[in-house]
């Protein structure tokens, strides 16, 4: 059974080491813009190449004789190359262009949210033009501003409702509209978290949530990240949510993926990812991800017992009711190292040394190996997993391996502290009232 993997940071090291994991002993095959050293390791062959070059990508796949794809990121989604490696008769276990557009059209993902009546939509409109969109802004006061299109999360930004918020928020919309419309929404209050699910055109299989850490600084100061890290507790739910938060989540992609088949006939299949706000009145959608989360496919990957290829072949089989997917009901804390100066001014090309983990995992991400050592590129480097029966002992685990990793590098030493997770805990309390 030969598998393909596209992309080369931390998600697909996951990826690729869950899939290491079968007892199929599936032959992997990656294609990645530089030589991921975990992935590599893992990886029959492998392809150097831009992951959105899509007929590269293709050539691959079919010369590797590729039966089953699974795709990392998000921009080869939007270039259809699910689409493209099912017309060359590879089967793929990703989404269809018309399908991942839920991630990378913002816009058209509020709309299908409101015209199919998912719940969890906040209030929000697009715009094309400022004078409507100032009106709009001034009316909803407290807003959240986003690029319709694919930034990688980058393009957002929540001001609050006071002068010169009101004003600061309008400039900044003005000045996305420039390179195309922009989604104004109501500015969610409570707390994050992430629910994925594999989904084979109708059916979902839920992972446990987990919750990501966007500030680059301890105390959750300084400027969004891709995420530095994240944790998850024993069994499916957060410290600081009720089971009621997690099954209203669950219905509202159920319905999602439900619509999405009405809407497009195309059935999504993958990972799909809800990043949720729970607030005073439930879950709210802050968006979808038409593929796993770095770093959250870390942690939920890392406790996947149940065999990854009967998974992904029942992805693309539409069969995944037939069976029990399977996590070990442990907790895992997931942190980053990162680049110094990360994600402003980072440092790049400095050596990163890899010592005693302990017991913790390691996933690479944006480095490349070059002569037998790995050098940092500027985004986030590795991430170290703790696997524990609490979040404390895993907090340790991983902590206790970033410690042994040298080089030009930073990380937040709070992530899955009890600290941190009381502070969670206090504000959901406030926020429930
Ligand atoms: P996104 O690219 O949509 O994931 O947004 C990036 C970050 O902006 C999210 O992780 C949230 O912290 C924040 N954000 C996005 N939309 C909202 C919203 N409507 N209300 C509050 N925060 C938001």
């Amino acid at each position: 059974m030969n598998v393909l993997i596209v992309g080369g940071g931390g998600r697909e090291h996951a990826i690729t080491a869950a899939l290491a994991r079968s007892s199929k002993n599936p032959s992997l095959f990656a294609v990645m813009s530089k030589k991921n050293p975990g992935i590599a390791g893992l990886c029959k062959d492998f392809l150097l190449s831009k992951e959105t070059d899509v007929e590269k990508v293709v050539e691959f796949a079919v010369r590797k004789n590729a039966e089953i794809a699974v795709i990392g990121p998000e921009a080869p989604l939007s270039m259809g190359l699910a689409d493209a490696l099912e017309n060359a008769g590879i089967r793929v276990a990703a989404p269809r262009k018309a399908v991942a557009q839920i991630e990378f059209n913002k816009g058209w993902a509020r709309n299908f949210m409101k015209d199919n009546g998912i719940a969890g939509c906040p209030a929000f409109e697009v715009f094309t033009e400022k004078g409507p969109m100032d009106q709009f802004i001034e009316k909803l006061g407290d807003v959240a501003i986003k690029p319709a299109g694919l930034t990688g999360g980058k393009g957002v930004k929540v001001m609050g409702d006071q002068l010169p918020h009101l004003t600061a928020a309008m400039e900044y919309a003005a000045s996305l509209l420039a390179s195309g419309s922009v989604v104004v929404e109501e500015n969610l209050k409570g707390e994050e978290f992430t629910l994925q699910a594999f989904v084979d055109g109708e059916h979902l299989a839920f992972m446990p949530t987990v919750q990501d850490h966007k500030r680059a600084f301890e105390g959750d100061l300084g400027p969004n990240t891709g995420g530095m890290g994240s944790y998850n507790d024993a069994g499916e739910i957060l410290p600081f949510l009720v089971k009621e938060d997690v099954e209203q989540a669950k219905q509202i992609m159920l319905d999602t993926v439900k619509a999405l088949r009405k809407v497009t006939g195309i059935g999504y299949k993958g990972a799909l990812y809800g990043q949720f706000m729970i607030t005073k009145d439930g879950p709210k959608v802050i968006e979808f991800n038409a593929r796993f989360g770095d770093p959250e496919a870390m942690n939920v990957l890392s406790l996947l017992d149940t065999d990854y290829v009967d998974v992904l072949y029942a992805i693309v089989s539409g069969t995944l009711d037939k069976f029990d997917v399977k996590f070990s009901r442990k907790a895992t804390v997931c942190k980053y190292a990162v680049p110094a100066g990360y994600p402003d001014k980072p440092t790049s090309d400095r050596e990163v040394i890899v010592g005693d983990i302990g017991d913790a995992l390691l996933f690479y991400s944006s480095v490349y190996e070059d002569d037998g050592k790995v050098y940092t590129t500027g985004s986030r480097a590795v991430a170290v997993v703790g696997i524990a029966d609490t979040i404390a002992e895993a907090e340790k685990a991983a902590q206790h391996a970033l410690d042994n990793i040298k080089g030009d590098l930073h990380s937040r030493r709070d992530i899955g502290t009890a600290g941190l997770i009381q502070k969670r805990i206090d504000h959901m309390k406030k926020i429930r009232g």
